[in-house]
């Protein structure tokens, strides 16, 4: 058996995926899926082109400026072939007229160019004018990428890319989306972390994806074949049959257990003992209601708003943002559906709205989510009235997320009132009892949950952002990746203060991290109080799984001993205390 192991990250979910490469960063032919443009259009295409070439050319003559003196005269010799390519009258007369009598765009009728030329290129008889099809490549590339702009989300769109195994250097969770759309299969990048955005929306939407694997575009070739093992955090490359068809088993026995887990889709979530858990699904946009409800979502516990805002160049309008509320709201039927109000930051980031955040600060520590609101209520208001007018729509829940500070907390509090009052001298109709709630995700916030309960509807825990700052480590830097543990101490106390401030109070406490739907804390959480756990939509049912075999009377002393001693405990006799909690299929 033979295999090259390419590199080795980080597994974002519990899946595996195989398909031929698509390379982002590197400079193969770029192809584009065919364009048709209306005669009308047909202009302004060619000045698209002329434009493009232009800065090809001004792009080189930059390059050619650099090449160092000692350098060889090849080099500069290379450089001037492409620019006199780039000044031949016969490739701007030739796209043209394909662009006129096609009626296609710009980089498709330069594509068909490039595609017949490399052809003649092919038949030649001689070895080296054969290869030199290359320059032609390398010249219409470089007007392709001046075509489209840098490799962005806009490349991503034209891309055929379905059933390929994108590879990048780096992804926004913007991307994500578009990219599932465009029906890949898997990704892999070199940076960012497991609990990024960029992650968290891959295994939101299903997507096996792997992160923080160095270098890995050097090593690629386009196209090759690769396996991506999620579980194990390898990324595989000329593998054998006989590998191929062990990966293809596993694929089959990951689809047998989700096939088995679906008859207990319509079966309670209640523990052996009698104690019923609230099961809800984390969503990013409307379409994912389908799959909060195709697992049994008893509610939305979290609706990431900020997803409406991204891969745009203009902000939605109140109209446009209720209108997505209301789809969501009336797509679930009479279940709550807890709406988030906008948590930008510098990974989630709106091209219509840049963030005012100067490029040196820390932005995982400056203005975001909350914060950014409360600056700039412009941004603020128009979500809080569709949020509010989404409430006569359904049972909906308003949530803040990061909180630090009580005042903060008044001012959003007096935000809310005015908006209400706003609203009701207008005649619109709102629940004005709405509950308010408030994202648990600031150590400050937890070690003050007691206040906060005192002034909120019901909290929910963000262990996401939560162990991001209580251990200092940033949740895109992979490079601190290691030192990421749900299970550290300081964790865990914060976590028991959160729900008993929640219990003292007679509010509830759920969480929306990414811990809730890891099937493998379901048992530490559910004895340490929490009683709604809201997750990625798939993730639903073996957590249910869990919660329907778990007594949670027994479990709630096992942990009150495990939280007793820990100071005792170093770091792995604690995993393995929690882990021989769990049914063995989860070890
Ligand atoms: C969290 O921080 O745990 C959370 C659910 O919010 P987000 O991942 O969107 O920051
Ligand atoms: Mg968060």
């Amino acid at each position: 058996m033979t295999f090259s192991c390419l590199g080795v990250g980080i597994g974002t979910a519990r899946a595996i995926a195989l398909g031929p490469a698509f390379l982002l960063t590197r400079g193969g032919p770029i192809e584009v899926p065919p364009r048709r443009i209306e005669s009308t259009e047909v202009e302004e295409e060619i000045q698209r082109l002329l434009r493009a070439i232009a800065r090809a050319q001004q792009e080189l003559q930059a390059v050619r400026r650099q090449i160092p003196a000692t350098a060889s005269a090849s080099i500069a010799q290379f450089i001037d072939t492409h620019l006199l390519m780039l000044e031949d009258v016969t490739l701007t007369e030739t796209t043209v007229h394909l662009i006129r009598n096609q009626l296609c765009a710009a980089e498709c009728a330069l594509q068909v160019h490039r595609d017949n030329l490399v052809r003649v290129f092919e038949e030649m008889e001689d070895a080296y004018l054969r290869s030199r099809k290359q320059d032609v490549e390398h010249v219409v590339n470089q007007i392709q990428k001046a075509l489209l702009g840098p490799e962005s989300t806009k490349d991503l769109r034209r891309a055929d890319l379905r059933g390929r195994i994108l590879v990048a250097q780096d992804l926004l969770p913007a991307d994500v989306i578009v990219l599932k759309q465009r029906g890949i299969a898997a990704f892999v990048t070199e940076l960012g972390g497991p609990m990024s955005h960029t992650a968290i929306l891959a295994r939101g939407l299903d997507l096996p994806a792997i992160v923080g694997v160095h270098h890995i575009t050097r090593y690629l070739r386009d196209g090759e074949t690769l396996v991506v093992d999620c579980l194990n955090g390898v990324v595989l490359a000329e593998a054998t049959p006989a590998i191929l068809g062990f990966y293809r088993e596993r694929i089959r026995a990951y689809e047998a257990r989700r096939a088995a887990l679906k008859k207990i889709l319509h079966r309670p979530s209640v523990s052996l003992d009698g104690v019923g858990i609230d099961l809800l699904a984390n969503i990013e946009i409307p379409d994912d209601i389908a799959t909060a409800r195709g697992n049994g979502a008893a509610g939305v516990g979290l609706y990431r708003t900020e997803f409406l805002y991204m891969n745009r160049d203009s902000l939605p309008d109140e109209e446009e943002q209720l209108d997505a509320y209301r789809r969501v709201v009336e797509g679930m039927g009479a279940i709550p559906v807890t709406i988030r109000t906008l948590d930008l930051g510098v990974d989630k980031q709106a091209e219509g709205h840049p963030l005012p955040c100067p490029a040196p600060c820390n932005p995982a520590l400056g203005l975001r989510a909350i914060r950014l609101c409360l600056r700039e209520p412009e941004l603020f208001r128009p979500q809080l009235r569709a949020i509010l007018r989404a409430s006569a729509l359904g049972p909906v829940r308003l949530m803040i997320p990061m909180l630090s500070s009580l005042q903060e907390l008044a001012s959003v509090l007096r935000l809310i009132e005015e908006t209400k009052q706003a609203l009701q001298s207008e005649g619109l109709a709102f629940d004005p009892d709405i509950p308010v709630g408030g994202m648990i995700e600031v150590p400050a916030a937890a070690l003050a949950a007691g206040s906060f309960a005192r002034r909120l509807d019901f909290l929910s825990i963000g262990t996401n952002d939560l162990i991001q700052y209580t251990l200092a480590i940033d949740r895109v830097d992979e490079a601190v990746t290691y030192l990421y543990d749900p299970l550290h101490p300081a964790i865990l106390r914060l976590i028991r203060m959160v729900i008993e401030a929640g219990q003292r109070q007679g509010i509830p406490v759920g969480m929306c991290g990414e811990m809730a739907g890891d099937p493998r804390f379901t048992r530490l959480l559910l004895g340490m109080g929490l009683r709604e756990f809201s997750m990625q939509p798939r993730a639903l049912l073996e957590v249910k799984a869990v919660i329907r075999e778990s007594n949670v009377a027994k479990l709630a002393q096992d942990i009150e001993e495990l939280l007793a001693g820990l100071d005792g405990f170093d770091a792995e006799s604690l995993a393995q205390r929690v882990d021989a909690l769990n049914p063995k299929r989860l070890h």
